[in-house]
């Protein structure tokens, strides 16, 4: 890892850290202060096409041949070798995102637990056998896709890796990521110690570089036999139709505008935390945010009173104090976030309440402090489109049918949560709500490393982790023997 102010950090290609092929770079600003600190090489296709030849001859090579017992061991060593860099992982994440350094430490945590998770299953995703005619076995083999490509956000880079590159490496892939040009040094850093771990050069590739020219050459490869994406809706789009001109399956995970429903017997002491924690978790740039909050008419002043005073109490400032939110990734992001509100509020949009900036949140940090909407017109934007930021919008209902109606009322369905006390209730507002994961009486954004996550609508479509996501990262190749 580099180590001094301005660190270069480099590619991994086929087992070994390289320049990009223009010898052009990017810099890495701290969020916490707007500062440079490090700089990554700007990869373009030459770049791209390097990996992929690499990720191709690993798939003919040792990693093709590995079986799946030895595939889950190097991941687990991999895992182990995470939970030993720790804390220099975590202060890096926390450094390079502007994450408060307890979120980044259990970032740190959730991709070991990736890692340690494919490990333990790699060895158990089996195939079928088929009844079919008389004198004939039928085998449903699963079978790697062969070079997966990853293109990878940056508000969770280390956690998005680790699902994404674990699930395709417990399969059996070779893998070339595209990590984000805002965040990407913990990527940088996780894949320099699976070479520790034992993984064959080549197995695993990162090129850096931008969107628009690494990004896109990587979506647009033909040498790439699956590609998983996480983040904008746009880019997923222009991702997808890239892919679809090589015939190349696309898993996509888009973001969502989640709601949290509060019926009138919820439990309020156990929800009104978690309903906060939801959206100022990681300054709002979390997928599966509850950036909604649809509160019954009954309970609506009252909550809105302890919301309120709850985001009143919230500290923002820099990551590594550890405050309640850090900065947001970029001046872009925080322009993007403040003229959406700026939009709202001309609308006639009410600020309910807003945080307070730690003093010692410095002048070019990216800083947006927490801020509750109230008032919110379900067809507004900012009831519509995911801000990203730490903006919850509250809104008032009647009964369950008003309540579905808003929760499914925007053209995402990504997580939800719903907190009543009535057990009947509880299953018909689940089964009503159009989303990928609903949460009854708790709510992990994004949550679980065990649970299938994923979206409806635009929030995109395939599963990420659990068992789910492993079979994703795998085709069936049928074989039909004729015996007699
Ligand atoms: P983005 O979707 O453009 O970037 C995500 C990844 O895609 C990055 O690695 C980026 O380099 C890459 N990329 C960009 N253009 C590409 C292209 N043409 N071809 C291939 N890859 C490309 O996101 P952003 O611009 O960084 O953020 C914009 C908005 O997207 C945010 O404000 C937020 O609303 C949303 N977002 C959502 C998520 C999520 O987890 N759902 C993550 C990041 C951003």
């Amino acid at each position: 890892m580099p180590s001094n102010e301005t660190a270069r950090w480099l590619h991994l290609i086929d087992g070994e850290p390289r320049e990009a092929a223009s010898g052009r770079t990017l810099d890495v600003a701290d969020p916490s202060t707007g500062e440079r600190f490090a700089t990554l090489p700007r990869g373009d296709a030459r770049d791209v096409d390097a990996a992929v030849d690499a990720a191709r001859r690993a798939c003919r090579g040792a990693w093709g041949r590995a079986t799946a017992t030895e595939r889950g061991r190097v991941l687990m060593r991999w895992s182990a070798l995470v939970a030993q860099h720790h804390e220099e992982l975590a202060a890096l994440e926390c450094r390079d995102t502007g994450k408060p350094i307890s979120q980044a430490r259990a970032d740190i945590g959730a991709c070991a637990r990736y890692f340690e998770y494919y490990a333990g299953a790699a060895d158990k995703l089996h195939g079928e056998t088929i009844p079919y005619a008389a004198g004939s076995t039928v085998m449903a083999l699963r079978v790697p896709h062969g070079v997966t490509g990853h293109i990878i956000p940056w508000n969770y880079p280390a956690q998005i890796f680790g699902r994404s590159v674990g699930a395709a490496l417990a399969a059996g892939n070779a893998c070339v990521v595209k990590p984000a040009e805002d965040a990407c040094l913990t990527p940088l850093r996780l894949a320099a110690l699976a070479l520790e771990a034992g993984l064959p050069p080549g197995a695993l590739n990162l090129v850096c570089g931008l969107g628009a020219e690494a990004g896109a050459a990587l979506a647009a490869h033909p040498g790439i036999d699956h590609i998983s994406f996480t983040g904008s809706p746009q880019t997923g789009t222009a991702v997808a139709q890239a892919a679809a001109v090589n015939h190349v399956p696309v898993t996509l995970e888009l973001g969502g505008k989640s709601p949290q429903l509060l019926f009138a017997d919820a439990d309020l002491d156990a929800a009104l935390p978690v309903v906060v924690q939801a959206i100022v978790q990681n300054a709002g740039q979390t997928c599966a945010a509850g950036s909604r909050v649809l509160i019954e008419r009954a309970i609506h002043e009252e909550v809105m009173e302890r919301l309120a005073a709850r985001f009143e109490a919230l500290r923002c400032g820099p990551g590594r104090l550890d405050p309640d939110c850090g900065p947001l990734i970029s001046r872009r992001q925080l322009e993007r976030v403040g003229a959406m509100v700026e939009a709202a509020c001309a609308d006639g949009v009410r600020v309910a309440a807003r945080a307070r900036l730690m003093d010692e949140a410095a002048s070019g940090g990216h800083y947006f402090p927490p801020l509750l909407l109230a008032q919110v017109p379900p067809a507004h934007d900012i009831a519509q489109q995911e801000v990203f930021g730490p903006v919850l919008a509250a809104f008032a209902f009647d009964g369950e049918d008003e309540a579905a109606a808003l929760a499914n009322g925007t053209p995402y369905g990504l997580t939800a949560g719903v907190w009543t006390r009535d057990g009947a209730r509880q299953l018909r507002m689940a089964h009503r709500i159009e989303a990928g994961q609903v949460f009854v009486n708790n709510y992990g954004a994004g949550g679980g490393i065990e649970l299938p996550f994923g979206g409806m609508k635009h929030s995109g479509h395939g599963r990420e982790k659990a068992f789910e996501g492993l079979r994703g990262f795998t085709t069936i190749k049928t074989i039909a023997i004729r015996h007699g």
